[in-house]
């Protein structure tokens, strides 16, 4: 049974969010213009930033900078808390969920009358572990940060190699799914890749570059439609990138992968977008799923049989009621839901569950890079090509950036990118240092500090 909670109650209703993507720093942002200080709020993310992914291809060449589209979720609590934590666990029947800290691995549990799942999806590698092994992905700041330290290194690499085979393979960077993200990666490291060749390595035929997209459908991009689809195949074509179509990566290792159709291709580097599911955590849960472990959900965006449990974005499972094909997993679809989440909550806690709303939202349009200066866009059923559709792409994303000192950065770092040439700095690996107990320090120390002077130690 759900717990009403009246206006005039002494406690405050606690409602915990985990995630902080699109879907649940949109609840938190909403729901605390809404509910002000009449609830408890608390956002749990294992990431102490909210990502803005349809620019994360752009980390990926270095045509942006990570701080470009990383923003502080605490930027957004006025009255909410944030948690920077791993969720563990999540107890439906006793409304409580444990984390991990991430800086000490401390474990912390949390109760709440009302809980808003938003813990997007994960990479899906269908089961198979040498993919999941070998290949690089695209969904986090890291991945990319990760994919454009690796193929600066094997430009460095093949620059010196003398091997014409080796080298060959070295230049060789295939990248599975044909869906935007893959496009999207694909497309960008091919230019990175060719300015780069060109500017700095003397040793590189930027001829020899093959940029493969490995496509499980018969083209690509099929949220834009057959026409936008082939024109897109046509151009990335046209730009140098090989498509396979119709063919599944289905092994792979740290120098090739294989393709369905039996074909090995020697190469140093695999990109893999090629689906997505649900966190463990959330196909875990006792409550209904639908396709890769998504949470049904109603029209008010909660769990069947568990009203007091929201569910939204990647995570949740709905259909669209006047097509009846399930909500995509798109950022817009997210921010979307956020805001029906945020009303029915309001709605709850203060007693009027008739201001409920459904969810029922058409999406207005869908768009995609797919090389320099172009792009395809299809909306409200008009298509777009070419030019206008890559400006009408970067001026959407733009204006959604969440922070005006975002924007300022965005529009800086592709003003510079026109002037100035690709830049090849590589990170190489970042050390880091985690703290495993951080139990009363003091007395931790004295206990560790036992057998060495002790008498001669002073503390703060
Ligand atoms: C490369 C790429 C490009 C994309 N381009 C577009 C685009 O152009 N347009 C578009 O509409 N969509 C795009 N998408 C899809 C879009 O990013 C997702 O649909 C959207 O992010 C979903 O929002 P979400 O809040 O459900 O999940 P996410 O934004 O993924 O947020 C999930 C949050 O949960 C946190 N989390 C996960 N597990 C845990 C845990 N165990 N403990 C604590 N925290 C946890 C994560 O740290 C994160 O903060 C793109 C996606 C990618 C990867």
């Amino acid at each position: 049974m759900i717990r009403k909670f009246s206006p005039k109650e002494s406690r405050r209703p606690k409602i915990l969010i985990l995630g902080g993507g699109f879907a649940g720093s949109n609840v938190l942002r909403e729901v605390q213009n809404q509910l002000g200080n009449n609830a408890e709020v608390t956002l749990i993310s294992q990431d102490n930033f909210f990502l803005f992914t349809p620019m994360l291809p752009e980390i990926s060449s270095g045509m942006l900078h990570p701080s470009d589209i990383s923003t502080p979720i605490r930027t957004f609590c006025k009255t909410a808390n944030f948690c920077h934590a791993r969720v563990s666990a999540i107890d439906i029947e006793d409304k409580k969920v444990t984390v991990i800290r991430i800086f000490d691995q401390k474990e912390t549990v949390f109760e709440y009358d009302y809980l808003v799942l938003a813990m997007g999806s994960k990479d899906n590698f269908f089961g198979n572990v040498n993919i999941e092994e070998f290949a690089f992905t695209i969904k986090t700041l890291e991945d990319a940060i990760a994919i454009r330290n690796h193929i600066i290194s094997v430009l460095e690499c093949a620059d010196q190699e003398k091997d014409k085979i080796l080298q060959e393979q070295l230049l060789r960077f295939v990248v599975v799914g044909g869906g935007f993200a893959g496009v999207e990666v694909a497309t960008e490291i091919n230019h990175f890749l060719h300015d780069a060749a060109k500017n700095f390595y003397k040793n590189i035929d930027s001829g020899k570059i093959r940029v493969i997209i490995v496509s499980a459908r018969n083209g690509i991009l099929p949220e834009v439609g057959e026409e936008l689809g082939n024109f897109a195949l046509d151009y990335v074509q046209k730009s140098g990138i090989e498509v396979m179509t119709n063919t599944k990566a289905v092994d792979a290792g740290e120098d090739h992968v294989l393709l369905s159709d039996n074909t090995i291709i020697p190469c140093a580097t695999l990109v893999w977008a090629g689906g997505v599911t649900v966190e463990p955590l959330i196909a875990a849960l006792k409550c209904e799923h639908g396709a890769s472990g998504r949470l049904i959900v109603d029209q008010y965006l909660r769990l069947k049989d568990l009203p007091s449990i929201f569910a939204l974005g990647d995570s949740a499972h709905l259909a669209d009621p006047h097509s009846g094909a399930v909500y995509p997993t798109t950022a817009q679809i997210a921010i979307r839901q956020a805001k029906t989440v945020s009303k029915n909550l309001s709605a709850e806690i203060s007693g009027q569950e008739n201001a409920m709303k459904e969810f029922d939202y058409q999406n207005k349009g869908v768009m995609a890079t797919i090389g320099k200066r172009v792009g395809v866009a299809l909306i409200n059923g008009r298509k777009v090509y070419g030019f206008q559709a890559w400006l009408l792409w970067r001026l959407f994303y733009w204006l959604n950036l969440p922070t005006n000192e975002k924007k300022v950065k965005v529009a800086f770092d592709w003003l510079l990118h026109q002037i100035f040439r690709a830049d090849i700095m590589t990170v190489g690996f970042i050390k880091k240092k985690t703290l495993t107990r951080l139990e009363t320090p003091i007395y931790s120390i004295l206990e560790r500090s036992k057998d060495e002077s002790s008498e001669n130690l002073s503390y703060l």
